[in-house]
């Protein structure tokens, strides 16, 4: 079978779909064997983008049951985890990124390094653009049977004016830019010329943001700064140089456990980098930083200025603009911030079994707590009680989330913030809920249930989801029953819905490093430190980027990190 050479991808003379545009199809070569005819009816697989989300899913799939093309806006996986970690040099930068191509290969699949634009959902197309260096683009249509929207997310600018002069941290090219950006400001403030108020200002470095991205990367600066300036900068004191985060929320790591924000926080103080906290950006200018912050006396809100050096701007995600383009084309959708996809990661509004959206791009619409009420309800109805007017004390709860726990296994944990919720209502209150009152919190749960983490651990869960399922499909579809299948519903008939299994939060802190897994906390030094690597190396895709990390970090410990601007 594997004499036979794979199709070939090429432009075919024909032109067509809503925008009259030239369509790529696989080559159909003239040859007449049988095996020749059985590779070109493989369903066409279309995967956007080459994430966490989409490598899992290439590296699951079995290639015998689907022709995969890979499109794509860059040609390399980003192993963005320890990307912090190239901002300064402790990894370089190619130890961080796996050539997609290689991939690709293994699956004998296709890569066309080009941009999605749009799709046309009813003649299973997807706009593909390909942009020439003159700056000329030219657009075609690529046909699919199944497509996988894995797009990823972009920084969220939350509206803030003057966001040009800020870095950003989500590609390689950020971490190129910002290295090359701190090795500038060392070298200009070492020079003659350079007078005491702008050395202050080049040596200030502000992270707007206390979430991971900008915990690591302050942490990775903190290192630097300790472990090699005075060696290679001897003109510059320790103390010259002020590290700051600015934090809209009381905390920083508000999304971990609170013993670890609080270890984290009192690191950095030790650390003497200045934590801003309950602060908000109102905007950058090209030398201040202008932000509001509470007076925690006073609880007055203050309006005041930071110079910078640099400043990187990390304040979580927002959607890329295919995916808030594809929202709006379906309608249906009616998340602002992702793609709204069912729980076998179906993108909504779109035909049964045609279209998935996977990781940040993408969020699953999850039904668990409106199930409950629903359940609730039947029990008051079963038990002769009217269930609008039910009141539920914290021990009948207890029975009735017994019942559900049986029938949701999945809700566990639900349940359990549930249990949390009744017993503080049941001391504030009377002792008794009404539904009114379990609606409301059942819709908190809701909100929370739908907000799954935007990271890789989840995209990457989903990505080896579909490749399961995708080979069960490809294998049962054909030969199913069609008493199986409910509703045209092949998905559900072949494989389960996607559940996401959180396996805990990481956070490099600057020689120390926080980890969380559910309600198990560690923060510390060396050990946990060499947790997170062991975690992060042992996950990272391949052979060859596990020996570079490790040759960059033996490299570092003996030689210190290369301070060049490049
Ligand atoms: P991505 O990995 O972002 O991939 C999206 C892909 O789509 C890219 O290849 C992009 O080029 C391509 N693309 C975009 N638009 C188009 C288009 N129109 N056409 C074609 N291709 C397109 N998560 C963790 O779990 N743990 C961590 O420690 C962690 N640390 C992080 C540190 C940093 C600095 C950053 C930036 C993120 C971190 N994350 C971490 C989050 C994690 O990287 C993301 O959640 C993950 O990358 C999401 O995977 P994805 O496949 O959805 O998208």
């Amino acid at each position: 079978a594997h004499d036979i050479p794979i199709p070939e991808i090429a432009l075919n003379p024909r032109r067509g779909g809503p925008k009259n545009l030239p369509i790529a199809e696989y080559l159909v070569d003239d040859g007449d064997s049988e095996e020749q005819a059985r590779q070109m009816a493989k369903p066409k697989l279309v995967v956007l983008g080459c994430g966490w989300g989409s490598v899992a899913l290439l590296k699951n799939i079995n290639p015998e049951n689907y022709h995969v093309t890979v499109i794509s806006s860059n040609n390399y996986f980003l192993y963005t985890p320890l990307l912090p970690s190239a901002t300064v040099g402790t990894l370089e930068l190619r130890s961080l990124i796996e050539p997609v191509r290689k991939i690709v290969a293994r699956i004998k699949g296709h890569f066309l390094q080009a941009k999605a634009e749009s799709v046309d959902f009813s003649a299973k197309l997807v706009e593909v653009s390909q942009t020439l260096p003159s700056g000329e683009t030219r657009n075609f249509y690529l046909p699919y049977d199944k497509l996988v929207i894995a797009v990823g997310s972009q920084t969220n600018t939350h509206g803030v004016e003057g966001l040009k002069h800020c870095h950003f941290l989500k590609c390689i090219n950020d971490a190129r830019l910002i290295r090359r950006k701190v090795v500038d400001n060392l070298e200009r403030a070492c020079l003659p010329t350079t007078t005491d108020e702008e050395r202050k200002k080049l040596l200030s470095f502000v992270i707007c943001g206390g979430g991971p991205t900008g915990v690591e990367f302050a942490a990775e600066l903190f290192d630097m700064l300790n472990e090699d300036l005075t060696k290679l900068f001897p003109k510059i004191l320790r103390n010259e140089v002020s590290v700051h985060i600015i934090q809209s929320r009381g905390h920083i790591l508000n999304t971990y456990d609170e013993a670890l924000s609080r270890y984290a926080e009192e690191r950095f103080a030790r650390d003497q980098i200045d934590v801003l906290t309950n602060a908000r950006v109102k905007k950058v200018e090209a030398d201040k930083i202008l932000f509001s912050q509470k007076d925690e006396m006073s609880g007055k809100i203050i309006t005041k200025e930071l110079p910078y050096g640099l400043c990187l701007w990390a304040t979580g995600v927002g959607q890329t603009e295919f995916a808030s383009n594809t929202a709006k084309q379906l309608g249906v959708q009616k998340n602002k911030h992702a793609l709204e996809t069912d729980t076998h990661l179906r993108l909504l509004g779109t035909p049964l079994g045609d279209v998935y959206a996977i990781g940040d791009c993408a969020t699953v619409q999850n039904n668990i707590a409106s199930n409950i009420y629903t359940f609730l309800k039947q029990i008051a109805w079963e038990t002769g009680k009217d269930p609008e007017k039910c009141h539920l004390d914290f021990a009948m709860w207890r029975s009735v989330a017994s019942r559900i726990r049986k029938r949701f296994p999945q809700a566990t944990d639900h349940l359990r913030r549930l249990d949390k919720l009744f017993e503080q209502h049941d001391k504030d209150k009377s002792g008794t809920l009404d539904f009114q009152e379990l609606r409301e919190l059942l819709a908190h749960i809701d909100t929370k249930l739908t907000s799954l983490p935007a990271t890789a651990q989840r995209a990457h869960q989903q990505g080896q989801y579909l490749a399961r399922k995708f080979n069960k499909l490809a294998q049962a579809g054909p030969g199913m029953m069609a008493n199986e299948v409910y509703d045209g519903d092949l998905d559900a008939a072949v494989y389960k819905a996607f559940q996401y299994k959180h396996l805990g939060s990481l956070a490099y802190i600057g020689n120390a490093a926080v980890f969380d897994y559910n309600g198990w906390s560690v923060g510390g030094g060396l050990v946990a430190v060499y947790l997170w690597r062991s975690v992060y190396f042992a996950q990272s895709v391949s052979v060859r980027t596990r020996m570079l990390m490790a040759m960059d970090w033996s490299k570092r410990a003996l030689f210190g990190r290369d301070m060049m601007s490049f």
